[in-house]
C-alpha cells in the first residue's frame, strides 16, 4: 500500500504503470473517471491537481466554474484489474482551481469535514464504520410496462428456479422460499462468483472477512470486509461495488445494489457498525446497557432523533422504501436492542472485548452513497452526545409481532423518499454544524430528490393496471 507520492511514483515505475486513473465520486455515490497516459502525470500531479470540466457532472450543474481540480489522495492507489493496460487506478478530491479550497459539492471531502468537526469538539479522534453491503446477482433484467406483462421480469438461474416453485414444485436444488442463508451448493449457485469476488477484492487491497448467501432466494449476497475510517470505509464501498459488478459483469450477471429488487423477499441492507474512539480508547464501550458507554447511548438517541432525516442520505431513492417494511429484517421502528433486527439499532453481542463495541445502525442501503450516509451518522450521533440525548428504554422484543398500543410511542422509518426529504427540510441543522454540510449542498440534493419522486409519481404503475384497470 502507498503511503506518499513518492511511494506512488514508484510502483508506477516498477509494475510499468502505463495509464493513470483517476477516480472521483459523484454526490450519488457514484464513480466517475477521467484517464491519462503516464507521461502526463509527476510529482507534480498531486501538489497542482489535474484539471477536468466537472459542469456536466450529475448534481454538479449549479457551479458557476466549472473547471475542477481533481487531487489524487496516494493511500488510495491500486492497480486496476479491469483495465487491460497495467492502470494504476487513484481515488480523487475535487478542489476549486482558484482558492484551492474543497469544492462543496464534494462528498468525499464533506466526509472529511465531519471527521474535522468531530475532532473540534474534543468527543473524539477517530470514528470507525464497517459497512455491509448487501446484493443480488441476476443473468438479466428486461423491462416491460405494458398492462399485461409484469413490471419487470428478473432472469437468473437461482431466480427462475426459485419462482418455478408453483409450476414444478418437484424441481432439486431449488433454496426454498426465505431459506437463502445459507446452505451448500448446488443450492448456493452463485458461489464461485462470491469468491471471484472475494479475491479480486483483496487484490485491491480490501482484507475480506468472511462471504455468504443471503436470505433472499434469488442469488443474494453478502461480502464483509474489515472497518476503517469514514475516508477508508467510504472509499472501500465504492470500490467494493465497482469489483462486484465489474467481476459479475465478467460472468455475464448483472450485480445490483438497488434496495428492494423483488417484491415479496428480502431486500438488500447497509448495515452499518458504528464506534467512536478518543485516544485509541473505545468511547463506545462501558456498563450501561449490553456493555455500552453513557457517550454510546447519547449517540443512539442522536441517531433516533435524526434518523429521518439521516434516511434521504442514507436511503436516497423511492426503491429504498420498499425494503423499509415489517417482515423481511429490515427495520420499521426507530428503537435500539441487543437482540432485535427489527430494530433500527441493534447492540451486536458476539464479542465481549470493550474494543469491539460497536452499534449497527440497521436502516441504511447500498443505494447510498456511503460517504453522505457515514457523515449524517457521525454528525447525528455528535448532536446526541453533545445534547445528551437519552434514547429511552430498549425495545427487546419482535417489533413486527407486537400489537399498535405497545409501540404507540416508537417513531418509524420514514414511509417514502417524500417523507424522508420532508423530515431534512425540518431537520438539517445538525448537518450544517462546523460547516460539514452547507445550505447549497442540502438544497441541491432536496431537489434533485424531489424530481425522482415527482418522476415516479408521473408513471402508472403495473399494480395498478391489476387494480383499476377494470373499475
Ligand atoms: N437483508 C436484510 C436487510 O434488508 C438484513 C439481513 C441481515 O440481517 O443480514 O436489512
Ligand atoms: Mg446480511
Ligand atoms: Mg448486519
Amino acid at each position: 500500500q502507498c503511503q506518499t507520492p513518492d511511494d506512488v511514483m514508484r510502483v508506477i515505475s516498477e509494475k510499468g504503470i502505463t495509464f493513470i486513473d483517476l477516480k472521483f465520486s459523484d454526490p450519488f455515490g457514484q464513480w466517475q473517471h477521467l484517464t491519462i497516459p503516464t507521461h502526463e502525470f509527476g510529482l507534480h500531479s498531486f501538489e497542482e491537481g489535474i484539471p477536468f470540466d466537472g459542469s456536466s457532472i450529475r448534481g454538479w450543474k449549479g457551479i458557476q466554474e466549472s473547471d475542477m481540480l481533481l487531487i489524487p489522495d496516494p493511500k488510495s492507489a491500486f492497480i486496476d484489474p479491469f483495465i487491460n493496460e497495467p492502470t494504476l487506478s487513484l481515488i480523487c478530491d475535487v478542489v476549486d482551481p482558484i482558492t484551492k479550497e474543497p469544492y462543496s459539492r464534494d462528498t468525499r471531502q464533506i466526509a472529511k469535514k465531519a471527521l474535522e468537526f468531530l475532532r473540534s469538539t474534543g468527543i473524539g479522534d477517530i470514528a470507525y464504520f464497517g459497512p455491509e453491503a448487501e446484493f443480488f446477482i441476476f443473468d438479466d433484467i428486461r423491462f416491460s410496462t405494458g398492462p399485461n406483462h409484469a413490471f419487470y421480469q428478473i432472469d437468473s438461474e437461482e431466480a427462475w428456479w426459485n419462482t418455478s416453485r408453483e409450476e414444478n414444485p418437484n424441481l432439486g436444488y431449488k433454496i426454498p422460499f426465505k431459506r437463502g442463508y445459507f446452505p451448500v451448493s448446488p443450492l448456493d449457485k452463485t458461489h464461485d462468483i462470491r469468491m471471484e469476488m472475494v479475491k479480486t477484492l483483496e487484490e485491491v487491497g480490501i482484507t475480506v472477512e468472511r462471504e455468504h448467501h443471503e436470505v433472499a432466494t434469488a442469488g443474494q449476497g453478502e461480502i464483509n470486509f474489515r472497518f476503517s475510517d469514514i475516508i477508508g470505509s467510504g472509499d472501500n464501498i465504492l470500490k467494493y461495488k465497482y469489483v462486484l459488478r465489474n467481476v459479475g459483469y465478467r460472468f455475464g450477471k448483472f450485480v445490483t445494489f438497488m434496495p428492494k429488487p423483488i417484491a415479496g423477499d428480502n431486500g438488500s441492507g447497509m448495515h452499518v457498525h458504528f464506534s467512536i474512539w478518543r485516544n485509541g480508547e473505545n468511547l463506545f464501550a462501558g456498563n450501561s446497557y449490553a456493555g455500552l458507554s453513557e457517550i454510546a447511548l447519547y449517540a443512539i438517541g442522536g441517531i433516533i432523533k435524526h434518523a429521518r432525516a439521516i434516511c434521504a442520505f442514507s436511503n436516497p431513492t423511492t426503491n429504498s422504501y420498499h425494503r423499509l417494511v415489517p417482515g423481511y429484517e429490515a427495520p420499521v421502528r426507530l428503537a435500539y436492542s441487543a437482540r432485535n433486527r427489527s430494530a433500527a439499532i441493534r447492540i451486536p453481542l458476539g464479542s465481549q472485548s470493550p474494543k469491539a463495541k460497536r452499534i449497527e445502525v440497521r436502516f441504511p442501503d447500498p443505494s447510498s452513497n456511503p460517504y453522505l450516509t457515514f457523515t449524517a451518522l457521525l454528525m447525528a450521533a455528535i448532536d446526541g452526545i453533545e445534547n445528551r440525548i437519552h434514547p429511552g428504554e430498549p425495545l427487546d422484543k419482535d417489533i413486527y409481532s407486537l400489537p399498535p398500543e405497545e409501540l404507540a410511542n416508537v417513531p418509524q422509518t420514514p414511509g417514502s423518499l417524500q417523507e424522508a426529504i420532508d423530515a431534512l427540510k425540518e431537520d438539517k441543522e445538525f448537518l450544517l454544524k462546523g460547516g460539514v454540510m452547507d445550505e447549497d449542498f442540502i438544497n441541491m440534493w432536496i431537489e434533485t430528490k424531489q424530481a425522482e419522486v415527482d418522476a415516479i409519481r408521473l408513471v402508472p404503475h403495473p399494480k395498478e393496471f391489476e387494480l383499476y384497470f377494470d373499475v
